[in-house]
């Protein structure tokens, strides 16, 4: 018990850090700048942020949300994106536990945030996140699967990678972007090592959750019917559903179709 609350405690605070980050992460890529010079510095009067002003959430309620030099207001999407990522992180944590996966997921996790931000922002999911991404997640799940014993997962994860990036591919002939194409089979790789249960869950999520938002906003009048709505977020929610609620979810459906019917 003291062992999962130290993790959790862990992972969150270094889901603070890893936030505060993505916050740069999510400005820097799509302009094309890099992600380590210059150092933070207030995009209207230009002046370096001061380490203590730096410090994640803390840092903007210190400011109440103003530069400390010119006044100019600091986006309230900064504290968010610090918070929002040490909550998923630490939802992570308790999925996963002290396991070999842990970091592969919180990987997922990152990444997941920046590029949903990124899409909502500039409707591009960057290949400068997504292509290298490929790479990381195959090095953080072998060694989980040689931990384990056995290669099923990493198999299932590869299989799974190419028929839903194949997936994708058709229906992109119908207008899903060239990113999420992309995207396809880093999903894939990672709901395939969990399961075929959690692969079904992610490609099925992403759409319904997809077309629930977009009615609700043709409800609300909030985009027309021709607005173009980016579908990588949906995407990367349908994944972390399947990824929380993918076990007990395809436990429930094969209980389902297992229970003896009454007769
Ligand atoms: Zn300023």
């Amino acid at each position: 018990m003291t062992e999962t609350l130290l993790l959790l405690w862990l992972v969150g605070v270094l889901g603070l850090a890893v936030g505060s980050f993505l916050n740069v992460v999510i400005y820097r890529v799509p302009r094309g700048e890099s992600l380590i010079r210059p150092g933070s510095h207030c995009p209207h009067c230009g002046t370096a942020v001061r380490p203590r002003h730096n410090v994640p959430v803390l840092g903007w309620l210190l400011l109440r949300g103003r530069c400390a030099d010119c006044a100019a207001p600091i986006s309230v999407r900064y504290p968010l994106v610090e918070a929002g990522t040490a909550a998923l992180f630490v939802a992570i944590g308790a999925r996963f536990g002290w396991s070999w996966e842990l970091p592969a997921y919180l990987y997922l996790a990152a990444v997941a945030i920046a590029l949903a931000l990124i899409d909502l922002d500039v409707m591009r999911l960057p290949d400068r996140i997504v292509l290298p991404s490929y790479g990381v997640a195959v090095a953080l799940l072998v060694p989980a699967s040689l931990a384990a014993g056995e290669m099923g997962a990493v198999v299932r994860g590869l299989v799974a990678a190419v028929l839903l990036y194949a997936f994708y591919l058709v229906i992109s002939f119908w207008g899903m972007g060239g990113g999420d194409v992309k995207l396809a089979p880093l999903l894939g790789f990672y709901l395939g090592w969990l399961g075929w249960d959690a692969v079904a869950i992610g490609a099925f999520a992403g759409f319904l959750i997809g077309g629930l938002v977009g009615a609700v906003l043709l409800a609300l009048k909030l985009a027309g019917r021709k607005s173009r709505i980016p579908f990588g977020p949906y995407m990367l929610a349908g994944a972390f559903l399947a990824v929380f609620a993918g076990a007990p979810l395809g436990d429930w459906y094969s209980n389902l179709l297992l229970a003896p019917t009454p007769l």
